[in-house]
């Protein structure tokens, strides 16, 4: 029998599919079997995290012709932002792999800084409501955070390393086009990380060189009109709360259980779904009394 994965025709977790099962998972399920609306909001958000990098990192002109060229380039561009982590204190859109029970289970961090001698976390969470998040809104995105700093964990410990990486994604396997090595050297990529095995090599080094990590994790909301920060949050990680998570959202992607809807209390959620009425009924009949 097929899991969740394969029947949704992915190939490995997102760390944000995890954050949207909690806020609702069967939004998450509908997007992948119907596919994305990108609403104005989406734009601005993505125009926001692109500003924030580029304050941070240098753009690399690099443009991937095949996917190995993708993700030799993803590589490249982590190890550089990990690179500036250690000498500037900040990088920001962090690539990071892993695995939990067999999936695969990849995101991109916004942003990790030193603070007192020790790694923070951060993600930035854009909105076009300037108030306060609800307290559904924090979990999910709080939930996000606690994967990712299970992920640095497990990196950063070499129990994620090299090996699983490139028996995953079958590294050994990719080769770059002869365009995209072209601009590896136009742009001064030093030769000897011109191939897949050191470049891996480098990026889990450099991930495992990068000091200690601190159990504090941030979000910061930012306003999307005017781009100012309404508000950090900060949590607490631990292996516990991480494991929770994990073993909650297993259970769907093992076929355990079908998708849940929002619960009652939350039927506000299907006001703002593009899926409510069509592919999706569960709290239709009692529109009108929302
Ligand atoms: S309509 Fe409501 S329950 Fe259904 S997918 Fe959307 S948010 Fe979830």
């Amino acid at each position: 029998m097929q899991n969740m994965l394969q029947e949704l025709g992915k190939t490995s977790i997102k760390v944000s599919d995890i954050s949207s099962q909690y806020w609702c998972e069967k939004q998450m399920e509908l997007r992948y079997r119907f596919g994305e609306k990108i609403t104005k909001e989406i734009k601005k958000g993505k125009a926001i995290h692109e500003a924030l990098e580029d304050e941070v990192n240098v753009p690399v002109m690099l443009e991937p012709r095949n996917y190995s060229d993708f993700m030799y380039k993803s590589l490249y561009t982590s190890w550089l932002s990990l690179s500036s982590l250690m000498e500037k204190k900040r990088g920001r859109e962090i690539q990071i792999y892993g695995s939990i029970n067999g999936y695969k289970l990849v995101g991109r961090i916004d942003q990790l800084q030193m603070e007192d001698g020790k790694v923070v976390l951060l993600d930035d969470k854009t909105t076009a409501n300037p108030k306060k998040p609800s307290d559904s809104q924090l979990n999910s995105n709080r939930v996000q955070l606690m994967v990712y700093r299970k992920m640095l964990d497990d990196i950063c410990s070499g129990s994620y390393a090299e090996s699983n990486f490139v028996m995953s994604y079958g590294i050994d396997r990719l080769v770059m086009s002869n365009e995209f090595l072209m601009q590896l050297r136009a742009i001064g990529v030093p030769e000897e990380l011109h191939s897949f095995s050191a470049m891996t090599d480098a990026f889990f080094l450099k991930y495992r060189s990068i000091g200690s990590l601190s159990n504090t994790v941030k979000i910061r909301y930012i306003d999307q009109s005017t781009r100012d920060e309404i508000d950090t949050y900060r949590f607490e990680y631990s292996d516990e709360a991480a494991q929770e998570i994990i073993t909650h959202i297993l259970k769907y992607w093992n076929k355990e259980r079908a998708a849940n809807p929002v619960p009652e209390s939350e039927k506000w959620k299907c006001n703002r779904c593009a899926f409510f009425g069509n592919e999706c009924k569960v709290w239709w009949p009692q529109k009108t009394v929302l």
